[in-house]
């Protein structure tokens, strides 16, 4: 109640003071373009953007503008997660829930996921799939109807009949229909071309293919390929001329190979990724993007019993283990890394686990934010509005408490939000 009252306080604030400028003293500033932590440095913000970065505590020109004093914090750009299902939170209930919601219910569980979501220093996501309510999720939170990122959504992934992603996987027959291309279920070129077409006219972002099976649907295999890469080419063919970038979940690496040969940007999970394909990767200037959070938390939960269909079970104890291990070797051999969690998955809001772990991997955690802001910046073409602090971008800045260098952990737990200069926490 506190918080929501608070919060509103805030709102008022902005409203009142239109025209006003915010000045932040941030002690220490996290430079993400160059990856060093500055000293002394005052951010002013009018309206939604950062109007300039200034050195030393500089006092405000008018006498209505306002002081955030964020001298003895982190402070940097507001992160950005480029795999997450703001639709929906996994849990033993879940194969249920898919034929019992309405879209209605949908849109307002996925309310709270996306107020966490920015509460927890998150301003903007790639959202890679869901039933299409998250195009609405995203145009709520634009018109300012709702607390939550900015969101870049794929609307409805794009499967192969029985594939990861095919609605109506694990029905009994008489549910399971003929789902096709307005569904998101190709076949053919023709049906490729067609979805992502329906896609772009349903209002989606972007395009995400389910490259290979996947841990959670119910289906046995979760890493042979499923598209061929013909169907993969047009898939990023057509989407180029929509101005959309694809991104391929993938498990298993041959899915992997034709998903980069094809023309994918990023390539999600990446489990059981060769040597080879990382080198087809750097070549192809493809992106990681880890989901090692994801991994940890389906091994966990796959070892409480009835949580997941019997089925999942031995996918999600194999696939698990083998993403924070792959992940090492890709970094290390030199694969641009793009953060992603695939929260949604896992509970949302807890996107800052990601670090602790990538760190973990071998990755510097300077490297990690870098790659939670400016990496991610540009693959959604966006790297001159987000991603740092810098004259003309969006004022979207978070805070943390310790130094992140030191303790990744504290990235997990973010003290101060603000998006499009409105102050959040
Ligand atoms: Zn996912």
């Amino acid at each position: 109640m506190k918080r929501i009252f608070i919060l509103f306080i805030f709102l008022l604030n902005t409203v009142l003071l239109v025209g006003q400028s915010t000045y932040i003293y941030c002690g220490k500033l996290i430079n993400t373009k160059k990856g060093i932590i500055e000293k002394d440095k005052t951010v002013i913000i009018t309206s939604n953007r950062i109007e300039n970065v200034l050195n030393g505590f500089v006092k405000p020109k008018n006498e209505s503008d306002k002081i955030v004093d964020l001298k003895e914090k982190y402070v940097m750009p507001g992160l950005i997660d480029m795999h997450v299902h703001i639709e929906k939170e996994f849990g033993p209930k879940s194969r249920l829930k898919r034929y019992i919601l309405n879209e209605a219910d949908i849109a307002f569980n996925s309310v709270g996921f996306a107020k966490s979501t920015l509460l927890n220093g998150f301003t903007t996501v790639r959202d890679l799939g869901g039933t299409g309510v998250n195009i609405s999720i995203r145009n709520a939170i634009n018109a300012g109807k709702i607390l939550g990122p900015r969101v870049f959504t794929a609307g409805k992934s794009l499967a192969t009949t029985g594939g990861h992603a095919d609605p109506t996987n694990g029905s009994s027959r008489g549910l399971i229909g003929n789902p096709g291309p307005k569904e998101g279920v190709v076949n053919s070129v023709e049906d490729a071309k067609k979805a992502v077409r329906q896609r772009y006219k349903n209002g989606a972002d972007c395009i995400k293919i389910t490259a290979t099976g996947g841990v959670l649907s119910v289906a046995k295999s979760g890493d042979n390929p499923q598209f061929t890469i013909e169907e993969v080419k047009a898939i990023c063919d057509m989407a180029r001329d929509y101005g959309m970038h694809v991104a391929a979940h993938a498990h298993g690496d041959e899915g992997m190979k034709r998903a980069i040969l094809g023309g994918v940007k990023t390539i999600e999970h990446g489990t059981y990724m060769s040597e080879e394909t990382m080198e087809l990767m750097k070549k192809h200037n493809v992106y990681l993007v880890p989901t090692i959070t994801a991994g940890k938390e389906v091994e966990e939960k796959a070892k409480i019993k009835g949580f997941y269909p019997a089925i999942v079970v031995p996918k999600a104890l194999a696939v698990g283990p083998q993403i924070q291990g792959t992940f090492a070797t890709a970094y290390k051999k030199g694969v641009g890394i793009a953060f992603g969690t695939d929260a949604g998955v896992f509970k949302h809001g807890n996107n800052g686990k990601e670090f602790k772990y990538m760190v973990e991997a071998g990755m510097p955690a300077m490297k990690t934010i870098q790659s939670a802001t400016v990496t991610n910046a540009k693959i959604l073409k966006m790297e001159n509005n987000i991603g740092q602090i810098k004259k003309g971008f969006y004022a979207d800045i978070i805070a943390v408490d310790q130094n992140p260098l030191k303790n990744i952990e504290t990235m997990e737990k973010v003290s101060f939000v603000m998006k499009d200069g409105v102050v959040y926490k």
